[in-house]
């Protein structure tokens, strides 16, 4: 069995400060340490997925493919520090505009990546940056990890590191 990493996107790996919608490269920002980090977490032996909300599919405000344009990008660019992010997802939907079952504090998108890489839950961590984020792990059955938004995450992942 394998163990992950799921990351939020939004503030954990990208910088939201300026932006709190993020779906074009030229807003893309790396939070201070995230490729150190996620190298770090690599050679414990995780594999990286991302699990992102992206409600302003829903509201409008981009299209699906603007975020898969992104996300391809993003992936080539932590491969090209020797990263390699195993897959995203991403929720479209937007609580105001419809329900459904993968917008975090909803456990879906952890739960789909589990059963599709065969991942082990007691060795697996979310690391967010919200609640919702924390509330997901919990639902999943995975550990959770809180950061600071958009701080460098080193001193919130030095136990899993160790
Ligand atoms: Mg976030
Ligand atoms: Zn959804």
């Amino acid at each position: 069995m394998n163990k992950a990493i799921f990351l939020d996107r939004d503030g954990v790996l990208i910088n939201n400060q300026h932006h709190y919608y993020i779906w074009e490269s030229t807003q893309i920002e790396f939070i201070d340490g995230v490729f150190d980090n996620l190298k770090r977490l690599q050679q414990k032996g995780f594999q990286l997925y991302i699990v992102s909300n992206q409600g302003g599919i829903s509201r409008g405000l981009y299209t699906k493919e603007n975020i898969l344009t992104i996300h391809e990008e993003l992936i080539e660019t932590f491969r090209k520090n020797q990263i390699i992010i195993s897959d995203i997802l991403f929720c479209p939907h937007h609580s105001k505009k419809e329900k459904c079952l993968c917008r975090k504090p909803k456990s879906l998108m952890i739960e789909k990546l589990i059963a599709k890489y065969n991942l082990n839950l007691q060795e697996s961590t979310m690391i967010g940056d919200s609640e919702s984020d924390m509330k997901a792990a919990a639902m999943a059955g995975v550990h959770g990890i809180k950061i600071t938004p958009n701080q460098n995450m080193f001193p919130f992942i030095s136990t899993i590191l160790r």
